[in-house]
């Protein structure tokens, strides 16, 4: 398991380049809480500036496409990413799977494709609310992992899981420390049936309505090895108080 908890921001469509303000400030506050990885993912239109602008924090992508490249008029490829300087890219998330029809085996396809020029993944996965309801949480995880992870066990130390309940995100609404807990546990688990050892490698964050006020007992869950983080990504300050939280 990773030492530092890993706490990554998700912009979604937020963010022109007057928002590189917030950026810096992070950036800044990173600089001392040397204890916290953070990260943030941008906008594709502000990947470089935010490269350029924030010396230490990791800068990311929310998505990629699958191919290396080709006519695929207003998509990204991975390598385009690596190029404007992103070091990771966030798939599958639950957005990307609703607005756009994304399985699970265009997850793993996309993932594939991010390590081949050598990002770092973080692959999205969570129940809805009906699932949950249902039951079926756990096993619904369970088929997302086995679906959209990359298989090679070479793959592990470049992946980080991201469990995020659908009915969590953007609503202020989070599961039990219990629940959360339980989830973790069980990822941990189905990890170790796809790469053995090398699972022990991969974090799991949390994310799902994740504030400066809930942050710290989240992230002192077992097996919570970070947050990702939507809203309260959006301006350093709230950020920096999760960081603080960490
Ligand atoms: P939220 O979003 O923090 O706004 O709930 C989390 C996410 O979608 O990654």
């Amino acid at each position: 398991m990773a030492e530092r908890p890993y706490i990554v921001g998700n912009w979604k469509m937020h963010g022109t380049r007057a928002m590189l303000s917030e950026a810096r400030a992070i950036d800044r506050a990173a600089e001392r809480l040397m204890k916290v990885e953070v990260a943030i993912a941008p906008p594709f239109t502000l990947i470089h500036a935010t490269r350029k602008e924030a010396a230490l924090i990791g800068v990311g992508a929310q998505d990629c496409h699958a191919a290396e490249g080709g006519a695929h008029t207003g998509d990204i490829s991975a390598a385009m990413l690596k190029d404007a300087g992103a070091g990771f890219v966030i798939i599958g998330h639950s957005e990307r799977r609703a607005d756009h029809d994304e399985k699970d085996s265009d997850v793993r396809a996309k993932a594939e494709a991010a390590l081949a020029v050598g990002l770092s993944v973080i692959v999205c996965v969570g129940e809805t609310e009906a699932e949950r309801d249902a039951g079926k949480a756990v096993r619904v995880v369970a088929k997302q992992l086995d679906g959209s992870l990359p298989q090679a066990d070479s793959a592990a130390e470049k992946v980080t899981v991201a469990y995020e309940p659908v009915w969590a995100i953007g609503t202020g609404r989070t599961p039990t420390l219990d629940d959360i807990e339980a989830m973790h546990r069980a990822i941990r688990e189905r990890l170790h049936e796809i790469y053995g050892d090398a699972a022990e490698s991969v974090r799991i964050l949390y994310g799902g309505s994740v504030k400066p006020d809930n942050a710290a007992e989240i992230l002192n869950i077992a097996e919570v090895g970070g947050a990702l983080v939507g809203g309260a990504s959006l301006t350093a300050e709230s950020f920096v108080g999760i960081m603080t939280a960490a």
